[in-house]
């Protein structure tokens, strides 16, 4: 399907398919900016926040989310109450956050003789922000406020779901109202879909359950290839962190954008203070990576029973030191490590550590890094070398993959 642009004031949105965003249940901010991130990657042009969701969030990571959808062409709309007495700070907080856009809400305070005040705030506003009143149909009474504002305003956003004999109804009132128009596609087909943005009857479509179901949903439109179709299982508005059965990956994008960093950028950080940590970062470092060792306050310096191994730790430290290795101390503890979420890193652990049991899926894994602890004491240099190798490559496989 030919993506056709929609102008919206000063704003351009690049295609016509807007997501609608919900409560996710995320754990962390970042999870929340990535999910939409990487819907706007593959195409979403516009995205709808109600301020609930946004108000649960760290404003500055909200704020850096919003900058990322710019860059990516994706405009950021703000869903509020429009109410008459606070309108002028909402619209402060909307502009503040970095929002592109409004989608005001109308309520049933709103009143004929609020007109003349929603026009004048309106007006100061209009060039700084898109702004669009959200209805949830088109009564008589949402119809006659629409068209006294209409001047002042940019668009008209159905937030209820219509159904497919809505649609003509719906076709004319935009034509009458001589108005944008943005609309929920809830049940209605697809290909009805399709000949509605065809013929240019609406403007935008919000849209949430498909891409849900394929990150890639708008960018396979484009393509003419089919998405992954939504089967309305309705999980996804059941179960918080959101997931969808047929899209595994929904709910991970924090952590699989974090691996796809990985691989580019090719940097490791390694925690630890032992033998395995050191050789691991000797290793990095001849491999080409930009290496930091990080160590918290709390971890105990890994001392050797051996004379000849703590001989050897004290030169692999130093050699480390001149080969510009990093040196970083953090606070937390190894869970403090994994919450601050590096873009990059190789784990080693050590047996004691009780930190480790935050990664419990990862244990299988562990065993060899264990058993290699265990096995470490007497051996040869060459061996020990060979065995930290063997765990180096395995992590290096498993985070640089
Ligand atoms: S969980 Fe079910 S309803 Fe929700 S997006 Fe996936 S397939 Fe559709």
């Amino acid at each position: 399907m030919q993506a056709l642009e929609c102008k919206f004031g000063n704003l351009t949105l690049k295609n016509s398919w807007v997501m609608s965003a919900k409560e996710l249940g995320f754990l962390d901010a970042n999870e929340w900016a990535a999910f939409y991130l990487e819907r706007a990657k593959f195409g979403v042009s516009g995205i709808v926040f109600p301020v609930s969701e946004v108000q649960k969030q760290e404003p500055s990571v909200v704020k850096q989310c919003l900058r990322g959808l710019d860059e990516l062409q994706c405009i950021s709309f703000l869903q509020i109450q429009l109410g008459v007495l606070d309108l002028q700070a909402k619209l402060e907080f909307a502009l503040e956050m970095g929002f592109l856009g409004v989608v005001l809400e109308i309520s049933s305070q709103i009143e004929a003789k609020d007109i003349s005040l929603l026009q004048e705030v309106f007006a100061t506003y209009n060039q700084k922000c898109s702004i669009f009143i959200g209805v949830s149909d088109l009564n008589d009474k949402n119809y006659e406020l629409i068209t006294s504002i209409k001047g002042e305003i940019h668009g008209v956003c159905i937030l209820n779901c219509p159904e497919e004999n809505d649609l003509e109804e719906l076709i004319q009132c935009k034509k009458n109202l001589s108005i944008s128009m943005m609309i929920m596609m809830g049940n209605i087909k697809m290909e009805s879909i399709e000949k509605c943005l065809q013929n240019q009857e609406f403007d935008a479509i919000l849209t949430w359950k498909p891409l849900v179901c394929d990150t890639k949903f708008v960018d396979k439109l484009e393509r003419d290839m089919p998405p992954i179709p939504c089967q309305e299982c309705g999980v996804c508005t059941l179960e918080l962190p959101v997931t969808c059965p047929y899209h595994p990956e929904v709910g991970s994008e924090y952590f699989e954008t974090q691996r796809r960093k990985i691989a580019t950028r090719k940097e490791v950080c390694i925690y630890g203070n032992g033998i395995s940590a050191g050789y691991a970062a000797k290793k990095a470092l001849e491999r080409g990576f930009p290496t930091t060792i990080c160590k918290t306050k709390d971890l105990e310096t890994f001392v050797p029973q051996s004379d000849a191994l703590h001989q050897y730790q004290i030169a692999l430290y130093d050699e480390l030191d001149a080969l510009g290795v990093k040196f970083e101390e953090i606070e937390g503890g190894l869970s403090g490590f994994l919450r601050e979420r590096k873009p990059y890193f190789t784990l080693f652990f050590q047996k004691n550590q009780e930190d480790s049991l935050v990664m419990e899926t990862m244990f299988d894994l562990l065993d060899e890094r264990l058993s290699c602890a265990k096995f470490l004491e007497g051996q040869t240099k060459t061996e020990i070398e060979e065995s930290l190798v063997d765990v180096y490559q395995f992590f290096k496989q498993f985070y640089l993959a």
